[in-house]
């Protein structure tokens, strides 16, 4: 079967590798879509440092039940999404529900190998069956669960006023769903193109250009007060850092993306806004059927957010276009 493989950093080859078998407990799946992440991009730019290669990328994808067995709820020719940290099940985290950030967790495309390739043998438990969506919506469903997961977690309550730093593909799913939530949602980013998008078809309330005027601004919309929730989705420790000063009193901040630095704050700012900090990783099951149901009752504009396509054989030649910002990209999808 045909598999792309990340050799070495900048270095994509098509491979035919051996279909796998499914062992007890497992179910084969034959992969159709392949949503492209930002985590691709930096595995294929040697950015994931402690990654080993060679390594097959691709942890955001659907495809159609090969072969299962009795017990596992799915049948072949069921169309399934597949939730790509795979969790131990008895560690303190697990014990709490909280598989997302599992003590051993493996995320495939990382610390195994992922999707760019035909066919994969999972345990059921990370196998689900996608309801009345299509290929290309299931495909979408992980980073759009990225985005719900950390909504989640906010808490964030009608009318309240979210802050979104950062407009990528996971900026974008936390603004999706806090608007859901009934939410004001202000995004702000580098990107002028990224922000036009957002207003096109996230129905977000206002785009903040980041600037010597940006603070003003922010300051300005909210007559003051600033954001009830502000989440962060650069990657950047400076921005992650700055987000501190746009919490309004009482308020949160949620970081979503991660960055391999320490970062700081004053404590002061901190305290006088009795301000709660969280983190946010990756995403449960219970975000992955909320998300599926989002999209099945169409709110999510899944067709825009899919900019770009290629098919599994074009990759090792046109992957790295999706790394080119004026191509604006904001969701690849594979199709194998
Ligand atoms: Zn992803
Ligand atoms: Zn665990």
């Amino acid at each position: 079967m045909l598999t792309v493989v990340c050799e070495t950093p900048g270095s994509l080859l098509a491979q035919d590798r051996q279909k796998p078998e499914r062992a007890p407990g497992e179910t084969l799946v034959r992969i159709k879509r392949v949503g492209v992440c930002g985590t691709d991009l930096h595995i294929f730019n040697g950015n994931q440092p402690f990654l080993e290669y060679p390594r097959v990328m691709g942890h955001e994808f659907s495809g159609i039940v090969e072969e299962s067995e009795a017990g596992s709820g799915l049948v072949a020719g069921d169309v399934v999404y597949v939730m790509p940290y795979l969790s131990c099940g008895d560690c303190i985290a697990c014990r709490q529900g909280k598989t997302n950030c599992c003590v051993r967790i493996q995320v495939l495309g990382v610390h195994r190998d992922g999707a760019f390739t035909e066919y994969l043998s999972l345990p059921h438990a990370f196998v689900l069956k996608a309801n009345g969506i299509t290929l290309d919506q299931a495909a979408m469903i992980e980073f759009l669960s990225i985005g719900a997961h950390a909504v989640r977690r906010s808490d964030i309550q009608a009318g309240q006023r979210a802050l979104v730093v950062g407009t990528g593909p996971i900026g974008m799913a936390v603004a999706i769903f806090s608007r859901l939530r009934g939410a004001q949602v202000t995004v702000l980013d580098t990107r002028e193109d990224r922000l036009v998008f957002c207003k096109a078809h996230l129905k977000v309330s206002s785009a903040v250009l980041i600037g010597a005027e940006d603070k003003q601004q922010l300051e300005h919309l909210t007559q003051g007060e600033f954001f009830d929730v502000v989440f962060d989705a650069t990657g950047n420790a400076k921005a992650m850092e700055r987000g501190f000063e746009f919490i309004a009193h009482g308020g949160k901040y949620v970081l979503v993306s991660i960055v391999r630095d320490t970062i700081s704050f004053s404590d002061p700012e901190f305290h006088k806004r009795e301000a709660t900090l969280m983190g946010s990783r990756n995403a449960t099951v219970e975000d992955f059927r909320y998300v599926e149901q989002c999209l099945r009752d169409g709110l999510i504009p899944d067709a825009a957010l899919n900019t770009h396509r290629m098919t599994l054989s074009e990759v090792p030649e046109r992957f790295q276009m999706l790394l080119d910002p004026t191509q604006g990209v904001v969701k690849a999808i594979v199709e194998c």
